[in-house]
C-alpha cells in the first residue's frame, strides 16, 4: 500500500524541501482525507488511494511541490466539503488555481457527452494559462485508466479510453512527455480497440524473444568496443517498442513485423554532446550502419525539443538493430519534455515563454466548435490541427517548423509570418521551384519567394490549404481586401459626385 510517505520520502529526493512545504504538504493529505472520508473507488478501495496514486506520479516526473499538493486536492472541490477560497487561505493562490483548474464541472447543467466536452473545454482554458493543470490531469488519467476494467459501463469505459487515445496522449506529445504519451496510449489502446490490441501483442511476442537474445549479444560487444576506446557512459540498455506505437507502424509497413527495425532498440546514455558523436563513430566504425537510417537530432533537434542520434546497424547475426545515443539531460527530456523544466524548485512554469506553445492558444480557440456536439472527439480531431500527424520542414536557415501532414507552401508561409504569406509568389523545395499546391514532406527545405508589392493574398489558395492558421489568415486579409476595395469605389464615387 502507498503511502504518504513515500511521496514525501521521493520529493526530499528529487527537491530542497523547505519545513514549511513539509507542513503544507501533510495538511494537503489532511485535507483530501477529510473531503474524501467514507468515499469509495469503483474498485471498492478507499478514495483516498486515487489522489495519493496521482500526487506520487507527479513527484515520479519531478514536478515542484505545489504541483503535488495540487494533485492531492485535485478531487476535492468536486466533494463539495471545500471550497476554492478555503484551499486558497489554507494553500496560497498558485495551489488553489491549480485545483480549480483542474475540477470538473458538477453534473445539473450538463450530462453525457455534452459534459465531457465542456470539461473538456474548460481544461483547455486552464492549461493556456498553466501548463501544468495538464500534467495533474495526465497523472489523474493515468490511474483511472489502470482501474478503468472496474467501470461497469461499458459506454463511459470506451469514452475515457477513447479521449485519453485521441486527446490526452496528442497533447502529451506535443509537450514532449513521450513516456506518459506512450503510458497512455497503452492503457487505453486494449479498451478502444480490443482486437487490434491482440493481434498485436501476437505479433509482438513471435518477434521479441530471438531479437532480444540478439540485442544482449550486441550489447555485450558494444559494452567491450566502447571500454577498449575509453569511452565513458552512464548507461546502456535494451528499450522495447510500446505497443500501440508498434501497431501504427505496422499499420504503415504492410502489417509485416519483419520490416520493423525498432521493436527494440538500443540506448546508450554518455557524459556530453562530443561522447553522443565519438560513440556513433565508434559504432560505425565497427558496424555496417543501414542507410538512410542515421538520424542527428541533436544538431537538429524536434520542435517538441527531442535530441538523441538514432543509427540503425547490422549487428552480428546479420539483423538491423536501432541504437540511440544521447545525454542523460537529453534522456531526462525525451521521456518527460515540458516537465522536466519543473525538475528544479527555483524554475517556474514562467521560465517557458519561449516555449513554443502557440498551439494552445489554437486549441483555445478551436475549442468552441466542440460546443454541444455528441461526437466531440471526433469535431475537435476535425477542428483542430495539433491531433494530426505532424511533418518537420526546414526553412533555409535551418530553423525546424511543424506542421500537420499534408501541409502546402502556403501553410508553411504562414506558419512563419502573415506577411510571407501574403506576399508569397513562388516556392523552392530543396533548392526547386515548386508549385505552390504541393504537398510537403518530412524534412524538406522550403524557402518562400516573395513580392514586397504585394498586399493580399489570392482566395484561390483557400482549395488547398490544410491549417486553420492560413486558411483564417487568408480569409482575413482577403476581407481587408474587399473592404479596402468597397471604400475606393465609395470614395471614386464621391469625388465623381462632387465634379459633378
Ligand atoms: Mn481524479
Amino acid at each position: 500500500m502507498r503511502d504518504i510517505k513515500d511521496v514525501l520520502n521521493l520529493l526530499k529526493k528529487n527537491h530542497n524541501i523547505s519545513n514549511y512545504n513539509e507542513k503544507l504538504l501533510l495538511k494537503a493529505w489532511e485535507f483530501a482525507c477529510v473531503a474524501h472520508q467514507g468515499q469509495k473507488r469503483l474498485s471498492g478501495e478507499e478514495y483516498i488511494t486515487h489522489p495519493l496514486e496521482t500526487a506520487y506520479t507527479l513527484t515520479k516526473w519531478k514536478m515542484n511541490v505545489d504541483t503535488v499538493i495540487a494533485g492531492l486536492l485535485h478531487d476535492v472541490l468536486e466533494e463539495n466539503a471545500f471550497t476554492v477560497d478555503d484551499i486558497k487561505s489554507e494553500f496560497g493562490s498558485d495551489i488553489a488555481q491549480l485545483v480549480e483548474g483542474d475540477t470538473k464541472i458538477g453534473t445539473i447543467k450538463y450530462s453525457g457527452a455534452e459534459r465531457y466536452a465542456e470539461n473538456l473545454r474548460k481544461m483547455f482554458i486552464a492549461m493556456s494559462k498553466d501548463i501544468r493543470v495538464i500534467i495533474i490531469r495526465f497523472a489523474d488519467r493515468l490511474h483511472n485508466l489502470k482501474t478503468l476494467k472496474y467501470h461497469k459501463n461499458q459506454e463511459k469505459r470506451y469514452r475515457i479510453a477513447l479521449e485519453s487515445l485521441e486527446i490526452y496522449a496528442p497533447i502529451a506529445g506535443r509537450l514532449g512527455m513521450y513516456k506518459i504519451k506512450e503510458e497512455l496510449e497503452d492503457l487505453s489502446f486494449k479498451y478502444v480497440y480490443p482486437v487490434e490490441y491482440k493481434w498485436t501483442i501476437k505479433q509482438f511476442k513471435s518477434q521479441i524473444g530471438e531479437k532480444t537474445l540478439s540485442l544482449n549479444q550486441t550489447k555485450k560487444n558494444i559494452i567491450k568496443i566502447l571500454k577498449e576506446n575509453k569511452v565513458q557512459f552512464h548507461s546502456i540498455y535494451g528499450r522495447q517498442k510500446r505497443l500501440y506505437s508498434l501497431y501504427l507502424k505496422l499499420l504503415k509497413k504492410d502489417k509485416d513485423i519483419n520490416k520493423i527495425y525498432d521493436l527494440i532498440a538500443l540506448r546508450i546514455i554518455v557524459k556530453d554532446i562530443e561522447t553522443c558523436y565519438s560513440t556513433l563513430g565508434i559504432i560505425h566504425n565497427h558496424y555496417q550502419p543501414l542507410n538512410g537510417r542515421v538520424k542527428d537530432y541533436i544538431s537538429q533537434k524536434k520542435p517538441n525539443g527531442y535530441q538523441s542520434l538514432h543509427t540503425t546497424v547490422f549487428n552480428e547475426t546479420h539483423n538491423p538493430i536501432e541504437i540511440q545515443i544521447r545525454t542523460a539531460e537529453m534522456d531526462n527530456m525525451a521521456e518527460f519534455g515540458i516537465a522536466s523544466h519543473w525538475s528544479y524548485e527555483d524554475k517556474t512554469y514562467k521560465n517557458l515563454e519561449n516555449q513554443n506553445l502557440d498551439w494552445i492558444k489554437d486549441l483555445v480557440k478551436w475549442q468552441g466548435k466542440i460546443k454541444n456536439n455528441r461526437d466531440y472527439i471526433k469535431s475537435i480531431k476535425l477542428n483542430t490541427d495539433i491531433f494530426k500527424s505532424r511533418i518537420f520542414i526546414f526553412t533555409p536557415k535551418n530553423d525546424v517548423i511543424d506542421l500537420p501532414e499534408g501541409s502546402t507552401p502556403i501553410d508553411f508561409a504562414y506558419h512563419i509570418h502573415t506577411d510571407i504569406g501574403n506576399k508569397c509568389v513562388s516556392v523552392k523545395i530543396n533548392n526547386k521551384i515548386a508549385k505552390l499546391d504541393a504537398e510537403l514532406k518530412n524534412g524538406d527545405v522550403v524557402e518562400i519567394i516573395t513580392d514586397k508589392n504585394r498586399i493580399y493574398p489570392n482566395p484561390d489558395w483557400l482549395n488547398f490549404v490544410k491549417t486553420n492558421t492560413a486558411k483564417e489568415k487568408i480569409k482575413n486579409s482577403s476581407l481587408k481586401e474587399v473592404n479596402t476595395t468597397t471604400k475606393r469605389i465609395i470614395t471614386r464615387l464621391r469625388r465623381w459626385k462632387r465634379r459633378k
